[in-house]
Order: structure tokens, then C-alpha cells, then sequence
């Protein structure tokens, strides 16, 4: 049998590079929770560029589509021409991550009712799968990728999602349901991570989309 390595400490050299710049994150700000997704990116030291037409995604390294209404988000998305770009920023690299409606959004089928897609992240996907707003819960949930404690879990008319493709991780599950999925370089939440203290899952984002640049 081999040596076992000994665990290495890398020693910060004086004079050396400085650490790159933090990558360039964007929040869709047609309607929704966006101001609170740029709060908790502020709490990371990032200041988040808020998104309303095309020519703001120039330059980002990711985007987070927030919470709210998908109907009424994917009708200003339509109407500010910014649906073929959002695809067009998928297709350059850009990471992309959606909290409940932004999940919705991004999902390759949506259900309850069906309704036109992104269609980025191999997932099916029922709007208000865990009921109306009366159902709406909170809870907590394990993710071994982000480790103790779990996740603080806020589930507001959440979506269910009920199939997930081969290419598509499960971080996290909720009553048996997955709710937050991984594929590549998008994330979604079935929940709102940004209406808690807890910040992981965006420095999981940023990591994603500083990888992504
Ligand atoms: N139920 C909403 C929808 O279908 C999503 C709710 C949310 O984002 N909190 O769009």
C-alpha cells in the first residue's frame, strides 16, 4: 500500500497574484423578489446588477431569475424581449439560477397549467405542486454538496418538480420531491433561500458562474 499524502497547506505568498475579481452577477428585476436576492449577494460582498432589458446581461457571469408570478414574469420577459437572450446568455456560458417562479421558468415542462419555458434545465414541473398560498410552509432540508446544518427551507405556492433528467443532479429534497436541482451551470430551488439568513446556496451560485467565465 502507498503512502497516505499528508493534507498540504498553501502558504499566501506576498507578492503574489491577487485573487480575481468576484464574478458579475445580474437578478432579473421585472417583477418578484429581486431586491431580496441582491440583498443576501450583498451579504457575500457582491453588488448585483438588477436586469430589466437586454443589454444588461453584457458582461455577466450568472443570473438569478427570483420568486414571484411565472405567468406574469414569462408576459414582461415576452414584452421586454429579453426571453431569446436570456437563451442566447445560456447558450455564451452564462450560469443561471431560479428560486420557485424563476425555477418554473427555466424548466424544459411546465404543468398545472402548462406554460412556455426557457426550457434550460431538464426537469418537469407543476406550478403550486404543494398547494395554495394557505399550505404555504417552512421547514428544513439535508444537502450533503452544502453540509451542516440543513438548509432553512420557505416554501411559498412552490412548484413541484416530478421528473428530472439524466443529466440533472438532486442537492436536496423536499417531502420526497427533489427542490433543489443542479444541471451544469443552472440551479434551481423549489424554496427561497434569499428569505432566509442563510447564504450557501448563493456562494454556490457564485462559485458555479465564476467557473462558468
Ligand atoms: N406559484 C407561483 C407560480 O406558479 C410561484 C410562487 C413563487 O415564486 N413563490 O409562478
Amino acid at each position: 500500500m502507498g503512502a497516505i499524502p499528508e493534507a498540504t497547506t498553501v502558504d499566501p505568498r506576498p507578492g503574489s497574484a491577487p485573487s480575481p475579481a468576484p464574478p458579475r452577477i445580474g437578478v432579473l428585476a421585472l417583477q418578484g423578489s429581486f431586491a431580496l436576492h441582491a440583498a443576501a449577494l450583498r451579504r457575500l460582498g457582491i453588488e448585483a446588477v438588477e436586469v430589466r432589458r437586454a443589454a444588461a446581461l453584457a458582461g455577466l457571469d450568472g443570473l438569478i431569475i427570483p420568486g414571484g408570478e411565472s405567468s406574469t414574469m414569462l408576459k414582461f420577459l415576452l414584452e421586454e424581449d429579453l426571453f431569446d437572450p436570456l437563451l442566447a446568455f445560456h447558450r455564451a456560458g452564462g450560469a443561471l439560477y431560479g428560486t420557485c417562479a424563476g425555477a418554473i421558468l427555466l424548466a424544459r415542462t411546465v404543468e398545472n397549467p402548462a406554460q412556455e419555458s426557457l426550457g434550460v434545465l431538464d426537469i418537469e414541473i407543476q406550478r403550486n405542486g404543494y398547494g395554495r398560498q394557505l399550505e404555504s410552509h417552512v421547514g428544513a432540508c439535508s444537502c450533503s454538496e452544502l453540509g451542516e446544518p440543513d438548509l432553512p427551507l420557505v416554501m411559498i405556492r412552490g412548484p413541484v418538480i416530478s421528473e428530472t433528467g439524466p443529466r440533472v443532479e438532486v442537492l436536496a429534497e423536499w417531502r420526497g420531491q427533489p427542490a433543489f436541482v443542479r444541471e451544469g451551470r443552472v440551479l434551481a430551488t423549489t424554496f427561497h433561500p434569499e428569505l432566509t439568513d442563510d447564504t450557501r446556496i448563493h456562494a454556490y451560485f457564485v462559485e458555479i458562474a465564476a467557473e462558468a467565465r
